[in-house]
């Protein structure tokens, strides 16, 4: 039932069969997945996508596997909220947060790309998948393996965030913890895979994995009436999430499910780790690597796999970049709270406070259909906004105590 035709270099263009493989023989360059649109055209209507159940797999042809899938049966279709108060704070008219921070079941956007991974390695055979995480990888992976009864290794830097840690303990994995950031656990993960007959979610699997992300794009276009935005912000890390909303984008206008294609796509970075912003920002198709400063440690990957691929992204797409501290991190995360009633985690922050940099320097107009994609949960990174909430006020369990405090708060 699938319509995969293959894998194909990006670099130099030669084609591989369906395999856990990742990078070309001839040019290292990576792989990506090749479908045939003309069949998926003559079948993927707007009435068959709406007759679907509300989950990813409402675009499964786009999707490569096979057969039915098997993984993540209720992740994905986030709900796209209207954001009228935070735009008028943020001086635009016409602004959407696409709301991954509900993603079924563990609140991230990863479930999507994992949705993807572990039905696929299924379908390969494999019985032990394994990741190297920044922290909402891990959390997933944990979640929709145990679910699938595989055996699961997870590979994290030790030291992230304490709640991250423990929401993936909860599933039981063999969780290994590196003294060393994220780049340094994805080299010991290439080795480990090149050993080990398991399925790599981001690296033998990488070109399947990959392929979930686009289904934020294509929600995001279905819930807004079958349109592409003007402009969508994306959190960057490896780059990957950006290279696949755009690549979705254009494959529904290549399948006829939208006639124009506008978008421009904006890159968002924490300061302490841009290194795709800082190309985009000088111009530079090279990305030269960094080692990580931030609180944003979820988007922590110095030497980005796609970096390149994202720079392209913008560039093609007449989008930009910006990157923001610490401070504006949290910041952002309060005022999307406050205004909007959403807790996002710290890449909720980085896109938010990104985006008001972009509108205010006139990259994104007041009148441009805008998207904000938010892919986490606030719950799994309590730790970056202790000390900068306002706090409880304590009282005694008496109405006399309410209400002296009561009159305090109303005389602020
Ligand atoms: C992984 C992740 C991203 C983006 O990752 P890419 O590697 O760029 O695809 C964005 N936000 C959150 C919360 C993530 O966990
Ligand atoms: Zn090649």
């Amino acid at each position: 039932m699938g319509y995969v035709q293959g894998l194909k270099c990006r670099e130099c263009g030669r084609e591989y069969p369906v395999a856990p493989v990742y990078v070309c023989e001839f040019c290292f360059g990576p792989l990506e997945v090749v479908y045939d649109y003309e069949g998926i055209k003559k079948i993927l209507t707007k009435e068959k996508i709406f007759s679907r159940p509300q989950n990813l797999w409402r675009y499964k042809e786009l999707l490569p596997i096979d057969g039915e899938p098997t993984s993540g049966l209720y992740s994905g279709f986030t709900p796209l909220v209207r954001a009228d108060k935070l735009a008028k704070i943020i001086g635009v008219k016409n602004l959407y947060i696409k709301d991954d921070t509900v993603t079924h079941p563990t609140l991230s956007f990863k479930d999507r790309v994992v949705a993807v991974a572990l039905s696929k390695a299924r379908e390969f055979g494999f019985d032990t998948v394994a990741c190297a995480s920044t922290g909402n990888l891990a959390h997933s992976v944990s979640a929709h393996g145990a679910a699938g009864g595989f055996k699961r290794f997870i590979f994290i830097p030790a030291s992230l965030e304490r709640s991250k840690i423990i929401a993936s303990l909860a599933y039981e994995p063999n969780l290994i913890a590196v003294d060393g950031n994220y780049d340094e656990v994805n080299r010991l993960c290439s080795e480990v895979a090149n050993k080990y007959r398991w399925a790599f979610v981001n690296i033998n699997i990488r070109p399947f994995y990959a392929e979930g992300s686009k289904t934020q794009g294509y929600e995001i276009v279905e819930q807004l009436g079958w349109k592409a935005p003007d402009a969508v912000v994306v959190p960057s890390a490896s780059g990957s999430l950006l290279t696949k909303i755009w690549k979705s984008f254009k494959e529904m206008k290549q399948i006829g499910l939208i006639d124009e294609l506008n978008t421009k796509v904006f890159s968002a970075q924490a300061t302490g780790c841009s290194p795709i912003v800082a190309a985009i920002k000088q111009g530079v198709d090279v990305i030269k690597p960094v080692k990580p400063d931030t609180i944003a440690k979820s988007l922590a990957i110095g030497n980005p796999a796609d970096g390149y691929y994202a720079t392209q992204v913008v560039k093609e797409s007449g989008g930009f970049g910006e990157d923001v501290s610490d401070q504006e991190i949290i910041d952002a995360i309060k005022l999307l709270a406050r205004a909007e009633g959403i807790f996002a985690e710290t890449a909720g922050g980085v896109t938010l406070a990104s985006a008001i940099k972009l509108i205010k320097e006139g990259y994104i107009k007041e009148n441009s259909l805008t998207v904000l994609c938010i892919t986490g949960n606030g719950l799994k990174t309590k730790e970056a906004i202790v000390g900068h909430t306002v706090e409880p006020y304590y009282i005694q369990p008496n109405l006399r105590s309410f209400e002296e405090t009561l009159k305090k708060i109303n005389e602020k």
